[in-house]
């Protein structure tokens, strides 16, 4: 009998098991057809009277048509927004404003489920991390600044803080909703108002969220949503009428906005492109910090500004911890982001699905080694798998460029020294991750990364209270925190 006991564990040990699908449900989503555009407090056809699909990555069918803002639809929002500022927002008080910004925050927690289907829906995440990251923390960014719209004058004391008008936001579709929420969140508590484009990719969320803005009874004009290409972001960012610009997304289109707003008064926050290093100590926790590169790299498919998509290991036990990895790569599910087992979904686009491969090839045709685990892709939408590469150097393509996707590049190091120059030679700054036994070692690395964000013994962690922000090529300015609202803000005193 304890033979056969024996026997029976044996063989499960060696079958190749798997979780049973869990799916989320869709029944609650409603989705129009059309999406109009979001002026004035009401949704309004598009002068331009031009419209394009939103596709769900997984499948690529078509979720809703969205349309497609031009110069006059602009120029109307903008209008729209000046008179909410003029006439209404910018003479209620602190305390008025919280009130709104806390219904919304409700709202959003109220309608959760909606939200986080419709994100996944659209932008091809897990469902596991638009439940339980992107919508809890978009709600906790409105929360947050609902807080502190009557307390200001405590926040900048003798300081004398005023608004400063109209908002131009342009947000990626990496977090659709959260970046949204770092945007709109801290400009009305500060009793600006908005015009914000989402990334044509993901417009979804925002268009519910202009639905939300319409049950929290909102007053008009006071948040504008014009969706569209690059071409209705540059219109917003070249209005003379925006008195300042927040954009998040790539280096590139940072760089010609500034160019842009270069002889103009706006003011302007930029977060931008990076390329994290995360170092590995000898003396790490290794199961941890194994698990905390894969939740930097190969989380949200590595549509992560912040990703760490650099790993540097000590050479000591740089054999260990590739042998967990490639274990841990293997055990990790790649499909249906509605699935609850899934820890990576679809690609956003087909062109960042191309820009990817690109650097794919580039990466072998460079001589680097690449490993990706086996497992089966789904035959329609746009995938990766997890994918490292070893025998990179320092000037290889891999390890110096952006590829915004779940593509790993590991090097080893010696000493300290070694490593910190290796982690700072990159135009970009965002964001890095220290696992390390020791704290004064942590302390040390920390302190020495030129990076915005530095994580210890941890990665990819959020908190509205936080500041985040780059460096260098990966941006200026703030976003969460007290410096959040700073950047709203002009001071008088
Ligand atoms: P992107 O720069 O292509 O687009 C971002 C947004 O800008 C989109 O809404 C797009 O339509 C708009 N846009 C494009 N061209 C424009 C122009 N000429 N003028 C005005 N707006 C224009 O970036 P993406 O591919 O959507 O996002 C990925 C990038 O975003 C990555 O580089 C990533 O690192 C960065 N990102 C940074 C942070 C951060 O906090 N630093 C956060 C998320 C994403």
């Amino acid at each position: 009998m304890a033979k056969k006991k024996a026997k029976e564990i044996e063989l499960d040990l060696s079958s190749n098991w798997d979780y049973a699908p869990s799916m989320e449900s869709t029944g609650h989503i409603q989705l129009k057809k059309k999406y109009d555009l979001f002026i004035g407090g009401k949704f309004v056809k598009p002068k331009s009277g031009v419209y394009f699909d939103t596709i769900n990555p997984a499948t690529e069918e078509v979720l809703a048509q969205v349309a497609e803002a031009n110069e006059a639809d602009v120029d109307a929002a903008v209008k729209a927004a000046r008179k909410a500022y003029d006439t209404v927002w910018s003479k209620l008080s602190g305390k008025e404003r919280g009130k709104y910004i806390y219904r919304i925050a409700r709202l959003i927690q109220e309608r959760a489920r909606e939200f986080s289907v419709i994100e996944s829906l659209d932008g091809g995440k897990t469902i596991r991390e638009s439940r339980d990251i992107d919508i809890p923390l978009a709600a906790a960014h409105f929360f947050y600044y609902a807080g502190w719209a009557d307390k200001l004058d405590y926040a900048f004391p003798n300081r004398n803080p005023q608004s400063i008008g109209v908002a131009g936001q342009i947000t990626p579709w990496n977090f659709p909703m959260l970046m949204i929420a770092w945007k709109i969140a801290p400009a009305l508590a500060t009793g600006n108002t908005v015009v914000l484009k989402p990334a044509e990719t993901t417009s979804l969320t925002a268009l519910k969220l202009a639905e939300l803005f319409q049950d929290a009874g909102l007053p008009d004009g006071v948040v504008n949503i014009v969706t569209g290409y690059g071409q209705t972001g540059s219109h917003i960012v070249n209005h003379p009428d925006v008195d300042k610009i927040a954009f998040t997304g790539s280096t590139g289109v940072g760089k010609l906005i500034m160019k842009s707003i270069a002889n103009t008064n706006k003011k302007s926050t930029m977060e931008l492109g990076g390329k994290a290093a995360n170092i590995i100590m000898e003396d790490a926790p290794l199961d941890q910090a194994v698990e905390g590169v894969i939740n930097g790299i190969f989380f949200n498919q590595g549509h992560v500004c912040c990703a760490g998509s650099r790993l540097f290991i000590q050479e000591s036990v740089y054999d260990i911890v590739m042998r967990k990895l490639k274990d841990r790569m293997q055990a990790l599910v790649v499909g249906n982001p509605l699935d609850k087992n899934t820890d990576i979904g679809a690609i956003n686009s087909k062109k960042q699905l191309d820009t990817i491969k690109k650097y794919i090839k580039i990466g072998k045709e460079e001589g680097a080694e690449i490993y990706q685990p086996n497992c089966t892709l789904p035959k329609k939408g746009y995938w990766i798998p997890p994918t490292l590469f070893t025998n990179v150097a320092q000037s290889s393509t891999i390890v110096k460029e952006e590829i915004f996707g779940p593509v790993l590049a590991i090097q080893t190091f010696r000493t300290v020294d070694e490593v910190i120059s290796k982690a700072n030679n990159t135009p970009y700054g965002l964001s890095a991750g220290v696992w390390s036994d020791k704290g004064s070692k942590v302390f040390n690395l920390t302190s020495q990364m030129r990076a915005g964000v530095v994580w210890g013994n941890t990665y990819n962690k959020f908190d509205p209270t936080s500041p985040f922000g780059g460096y260098k090529e990966s941006g200026h300015g703030r976003e969460g925190g007290l410096q959040g609202l700073e950047a709203y803000l002009k001071f008088n005193a």
